[in-house]
């Protein structure tokens, strides 16, 4: 089945608001191994509307249209989609029925045209707006299906994840399963090199490869009759892909290297604490964004003066004098001395250059020490962050708190 997104609204159009309805959908519909061809948007027009639908139908199986559900004038998705078909619109109770209800829990006046929503094309399937008043539609004509969902992202998602998905599985007797291998320290065209003989001999479970901030992710998706049997095609691909690209792999399916280091923090009932020079906090920042991070995370402290490094964690001033602040010793002293002051059985440490001012010869921009110290392990790590573009220096930032997640991951993962 092969599916087009039309997403209906003069505001969209316009560039006033973001069409992430399209987006979800586009990687709902993926999950579920729909291909989408073609996405469109279209404003609030009758005949306009109606040309893109009649585009949209001459070459998908499946329309998906999202907006003008709703109660006003210029609200016609449904009415159009009908007049498509020859439909004619009918009342549906149990619809009148849940936006009446809906009305009285948030103790709001019920005008005459909310009843408009209740009126569907005549045998369309119906899905429930649990978090708003127009429901959901669905009208199957021959071989065509064209669903019909709310603008507000809030009512659409949940509506598509549990009405709109277990209502298109039945058109489909195949699952499609998903795991997402995520790599650090390794670049895209690296890790696809490596992978190119593999990806190109395996079409299932296929493996794509997609860039993100630094990082590299490979989705693995199998397809098969059900969930077993696509987990026992999919689990021998995650291990060859471990083995043939080592430790660069970080996790599967845990979303960050946040997140990834919170968990193994918690596995382990070890906590971390962190001191920061050029992130000024990022990384910590990065760890406590993880619900559940306050019971692995005892400080933060953001040491920009060399005064605070010496007074507070501890550096010597003679490391601060003969190497400078940036310096592998400064980094291996901060990570120590967080370590100590905060108690924690982790600590980690930033110092470097961001820029854009600020470099020298010898001190490059970019030019980033971090450290992980915990007992029986403790690295320091020389980066060279620039890649010589404008306006870098929240890149390089970012790379250097991701470094030092992941230096902090491999430092937890030596421990007992
Ligand atoms: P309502 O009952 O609120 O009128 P509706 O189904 O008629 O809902 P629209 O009027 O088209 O939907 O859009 C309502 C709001 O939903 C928009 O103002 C916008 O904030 C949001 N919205 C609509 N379409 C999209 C989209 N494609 N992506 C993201 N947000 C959207
Ligand atoms: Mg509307």
């Amino acid at each position: 089945m092969n599916a087009e997104i039309l997403c209906v609204g003069t505001e969209l159009l316009l560039g006033d608001i973001i069409n992430t309805n399209a987006a979800y959908i586009a990687r709902s519909l993926a999950a579920i191994g729909i291909n989408v061809y073609h996405q469109s948007v279209v404003g609030d027009n009758p005949e306009r509307l109606k040309q893109s639908l009649d585009i949209a139908l001459s070459r998908a199986d499946l329309v998906v249209m999202t907006g003008g559900l709703g109660p006003t004038y210029d609200d016609l998705t449904k009415e159009t989609v009908a007049d498509k078909f020859g439909l004619p619109m009918e009342l549906h109770q149990p619809s009148l029925e849940r936006i009446t209800a809906y009305f009285q829990r948030v103790n709001r006046v019920m005008t005459s045209n909310n009843e408009k929503q209740a009126w569907m094309p005549k045998g369309a399937k119906v899905f429930p707006n649990n978090y708003g008043t127009a429901p959901g539609l669905a009208v199957q004509q021959g071989e065509k299906i064209v669903l019909l969902l709310p603008g507000p992202p809030k009512e659409m998602e949940p509506m598509f994840s549990e009405e709109v998905v277990p209502y298109l599985k039945n058109f489909s007797n195949t699952v499609l399963l998903s795991h997402t291998v995520h790599i650090f320290g390794m670049g895209e065209s690296a890790v696809e090199d490596k992978l190119k003989d593999y990806m190109l001999s395996h079409l299932n479970p296929t493996v794509a490869p997609y860039a993100k901030q630094g990082e590299v992710q490979l989705r693995v998706t199998a397809s098969a009759c059900d969930e077993e049997a696509a987990n026992k095609l999919i689990q021998p691909v995650l291990a060859d892909i471990r083995r043939i690209l080592g430790n660069v792999v970080y996790g599967i399916d845990v979303g960050t290297l946040q997140n990834a280091f919170v968990q193994e923090l918690k596995r382990k009932g070890k906590k971390a604490a962190t001191a920061e020079s050029c992130t000024a906090g990022l990384v910590s920042k990065r760890i406590t964004e993880i619900s559940g991070a306050s019971q692995v995370f005892e400080c933060g402290v953001v040491s920009y003066a060399n005064r605070i490094k010496a007074e507070i964690l501890g550096v010597s001033q003679q490391t601060l004098d003969t190497y400078t602040e940036i310096s592998e010793q400064t980094a291996r002293e901060m990570a120590r001395g967080i370590r100590k002051l905060s108690g924690a059985d982790i600590g980690l440490s930033v110092t470097g250059l961001a820029g854009p001012d600020g470099g020298t010869p010898e001190k490059p921009v970019g030019l980033v020490y971090i450290c992980a110290s915990c007992d029986g392990f403790e690295k320091v790590q020389e980066l060279h962050l620039s890649r010589g573009r404008r306006n870098e220096r929240e890149d390089i930032r970012y790379l250097a708190a991701s470094h030092l997640l992941a230096l902090g991951l491999e430092a937890l993962r030596s421990m007992n």
